[in-house]
């Protein structure tokens, strides 16, 4: 039986800040300067070769500080262990992030700039000064002055999505390494490509993790915690046309792009579109249109926090589909839904305990903890679905996918402290609650019915 002292709350006498500041600018300088944009287009895992970089990096760095079991799966995940200092019924905790960028904007080249002790005035960016960071237009930067903020140069995206959480992680990994006075339970690490494509969580990734809860460092400000994010359907519309020579064409052509704007015309738009709503509210995105006369394509993504609103949004985008046809015999139109993720707050409002901690932890360190649901997806709704239950937490990163990207290392410094404390709370509030469930009831959890 494990007896583990209730400490009190981790304090700069056992974590000294500078050094973690160091250590945090370090390592997102020399991760964001890896070039590890992802490919849509491609069909390869991961999605493309220059991702290895980074991750054999990471092997070499976590084999350095003396984790165990590090290797680089067949689908291009890291993985490794922090063994336990504490015994018991301990759950393992595993700490994701991914170390690929966004396809939005260039990635290429990364010159990383840190403003020591930011001062609250507008950042000019060198490369671009047209790309200015004003905490007037920008309110959390302003919130931010004394910080050491990093940014890119004006020319690329900084990559902090989800290199912060790189760090953070790597970081935090050293830091337990070497004092192995703190107590945790066995720690899982695991670093994925392709998240900002979709497809960061391969088949074998909840297996070869074998943890019981997991936490993505993939979220922005101080203190977020976000354990709800929405539930996504992809759908394709198929237009079939009559093909036949302009020349040749009166009462003959049946032109499958005047059709396909037709859908996208009557779609609506002062409502139910990604630009006009914000909060709880779902949409109906229309993102990608492409075809001849003979034959048209839309691809569209439909968005909600509830399946009841979900289905509303797949029955709509049908019913202008149906309509459309209605109007004209010869063509043929189809609609395709197929599923993407689920809103992980169906599986987590059964066991609120990785929440709940995460929440006491940052308590413990003087963050305040928000959960506000996130408009888009992590890898976390999908391991969540396949019963490895995984909130986001926070590192810090800013605009991202852009240009104006930035980051306060002091932020990662208190993600890298709060996840010191968490994994203290993981492996104390096990002596009374918790007990590693076995993989049977694990399971049972992911077939948790989230319809209706
Ligand atoms: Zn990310």
């Amino acid at each position: 039986m494990a007896t583990v002292p209730i400490t009190p709350p981790m304090t700069q006498s056992t974590i000294e800040r500078s050094t973690l500041d160091r250590e945090l600018t370090e390592r997102l300088d020399r991760y964001a300067r890896i070039d590890t944009q992802a490919d849509e287009r491609s069909t390869t895992s991961p999605s493309t070769k220059k991702q290895y970089d980074l991750l054999r990096m990471l092997v070499d760095e976590l084999s350095a500080i003396g984790a165990e079991d590090v290797r680089l799966t067949d689908y291009g995940a890291v993985l490794a262990t922090v063994p336990p200092t504490s015994s018991g019924d301990i759950p393992t905790v595993a700490l994701l992030a991914h170390v690929d960028t966004a396809p939005a904007f260039s990635g290429t080249g990364v010159n990383p700039i840190v403003h020591r002790n930011y001062a609250g005035d507008d950042i000019i960016l060198p490369d671009d000064p047209t790309v200015v960071l004003s905490p007037k237009q920008f309110p959390y930067l302003g919130a931010k002055i004394g910080d050491d903020i990093i940014t890119a140069s004006g020319t690329t995206l900084l990559g902090a999505d989800d290199k912060a959480g790189v760090a953070i992680i790597m970081t935090l990994a050293r830091h337990l390494l070497e004092h192995r006075e703190l107590p945790h339970g066995r720690i899982r690490i695991g670093f994925t490509p392709d998240e900002e494509i979709g497809r960061g969580v391969h088949a074998n990734l909840p297996a070869d993790l074998d943890a019981d809860v997991a936490y993505t460092l993939d979220g922005a400000e101080l203190g977020e915690i976000v354990y709800e994010t929405f539930s996504a359907d992809k759908a394709d519309v198929h237009v079939q046309g009559v093909s036949i020579h302009p020349g040749q064409a009166k009462d003959k052509l049946v032109n499958a792009l005047h059709l396909a704007a037709m859908i996208v015309d009557t779609l609506p738009q002062v409502t139910l579109t990604p630009e006009t709503t914000d909060g709880r509210q779902g949409f109906v995105h229309v993102y990608q249109m492409s075809g001849s006369p003979a034959a048209a394509g839309l691809q569209v993504i439909l968005r909600d926090f509830e399946l009841d609103g979900l289905r509303a949004h797949g029955e709509l985008l049908q019913q202008v589909c149906a309509t459309i046809q209605a109007t004209e015999p010869r063509a043929r139109i189809t609609c395709s839904i197929t599923q993407q993720y689920r809103n992980m707050r169906y599986w987590l409002e059964h066991d609120m305990r990785p929440i709940e901690l995460a929440r006491d932890a940052c308590r413990r360190v003087s963050i305040n903890p928000a959960s506000t649901p996130t408009r888009g997806g992590t890898d976390g709704s999908r391991l969540t679905e396949l019963g490895l239950p995984t909130p986001n937490l926070f590192t810090g990163m800013q605009n991202i996918h852009g240009p104006h990207e930035w980051v306060s290392v002091q932020d990662m410094s208190r993600a890298t402290e709060m996840c010191v404390e968490l994994l203290r709370l993981w492996a104390t509030s096990a002596q009374d609650a918790g007990r590693r469930r076995p993989a049977s009831e694990r399971q049972a959890q992911s077939a948790v019915d989230w319809v209706g």
